[in-house]
């Protein structure tokens, strides 16, 4: 049998600094990703740069960044984001999904994250699920272990895909009778549900392990993203520069036939 060649599917692929420049400069809709950051609850929020760690692309003059996350907490909103996005260059964009009553209060107060859900400048954490497909048994590239064990954690094929995207339409259908206000967020891979109803932003720490657990038994979701360890997830309407493609919400009817060639999801000029 013929190998077939286990990358990336169609002409996904890392982002050069110049696409990123441009997109970072020309494209990204800044406003868009304003109003996504605006939903209730109001308070203080993190973002995070990743520069170079999976593309092994950055700025050279910023070397020693290349792997860190790039914290910036004194941002008021993405628009705020704009002049570090054109600097720095990063090929991926996160939110802390954390919301603090004021960062400064609780950075003054030496307030961890361990130590947060206790604190009363912490105001909650924004529940979501993130759907990979290395986390697929593939029938034609195998496991996960067998994906790390050939460094492929970050390939996905189309077979992958498509069954994630699936996963994505069933979960949020069994999610939408317990919440109410769920959105769906092409993430360049694969797919993000958030959920914005205020309980889910209450829960406590057992309740979402709880929820993740029972959640990962039938999806390919990473568990500590739901659970809460992991708190950043990418910013929509942000470049996945691992894939040169936007991060983008997908309409629940789209879903079925949402493609990572989708023409919103291509950044212009990307390919000339
Ligand atoms: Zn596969």
């Amino acid at each position: 049998m013929a190998r077939r060649r286990y990358e990336l599917p169609g002409d996904l692929g890392p982002a050069s600094l110049e696409a990123r420049r441009v997109f970072y400069r020309e494209t990204m809709d800044y406003r868009a990703a304003e109003r996504w950051m605006a939903r209730p609850p109001q308070g203080d929020r993190a973002y995070a740069l990743i520069l170079g760690r999976h593309s092994g692309i950055y700025p050279r003059r910023f070397r020693s960044l290349k792997n860190v996350p790039l914290i910036v907490d004194d941002a008021r909103g993405p628009r705020d984001l704009r002049p570090f996005l054109t600097k720095y260059l990063p090929e991926g964009v996160y939110y802390d999904r954390n919301v603090y009553a004021s960062l400064a209060e609780a950075r003054r107060a030496g307030i961890d994250y361990a130590h947060a859900w206790r604190s009363r400048y912490f105001l909650g954490q924004e529940l979501a699920f993130d759907l990979d497909p290395e986390n697929l048994d593939c029938p034609i590239h195998g496991d996960i272990a067998d994906k790390m064990r050939r460094g492929q954690g970050l390939s996905f094929c189309d077979w992958e895909f498509e069954e994630v995207r699936r996963q994505a339409a069933e979960l949020h259908d069994e999610l939408s009778r317990r919440w109410r206000r769920l959105q769906v967020v092409y993430s360049g891979r694969g797919f993000h549900i958030h959920v914005f109803d205020e309980d889910g932003f209450r829960l406590s720490r057992r309740d979402r392990t709880t929820i993740a657990q029972r959640v990962a038994r039938r999806y390919a979701i990473d568990e500590w993203v739901t659970s809460g360890e992991m708190r950043l997830i990418r910013l929509p309407y942000s470049l996945h520069g691992m894939v040169s493609r936007i991060v983008i919400p997908v309409d629940r009817s789209r879903i079925e036939r949402f493609r990572y060639d989708d023409p919103r999801a291509r950044p212009r000029g990307l390919h000339p």
